[in-house]
């Protein structure tokens, strides 16, 4: 199962997004869809359909809320209700 070295950040309101791919580990199966050794016209279900779990998570913290907390936030204070 092929596996990603992936980029995050971890916001104060608990959620973590994924910014950047770093480098993929191929595994290298012929089993595996994500792998470059697997036939192109294969369309077994018995194959691993999925990246396995990050390899290496690299992680800044952040003080702020994610975007879709802060526009979560934001829309539901009455006083930017009443300026739009
Ligand atoms: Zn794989
Ligand atoms: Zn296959
Ligand atoms: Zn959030």
């Amino acid at each position: 199962m092929c596996q990603y070295d992936t980029t995050g950040i971890q916001y104060a309101c608990g959620h973590y997004q994924v910014t950047t791919l770093d480098r993929k580990h191929d595994c290298g199966s012929r089993y595996c869809v994500k792998s470059v050794n697997h036939p192109r016209e294969c369309r077994s279900f018995d194959c691993i359909q999925h990246f396995g779990p990050d390899l290496n998570q690299r992680t800044s913290i952040s003080t702020a809320y994610c975007t879709v907390c802060q526009n979560a936030f934001f829309n539901h204070l009455p006083a930017s209700r009443s300026r739009r």
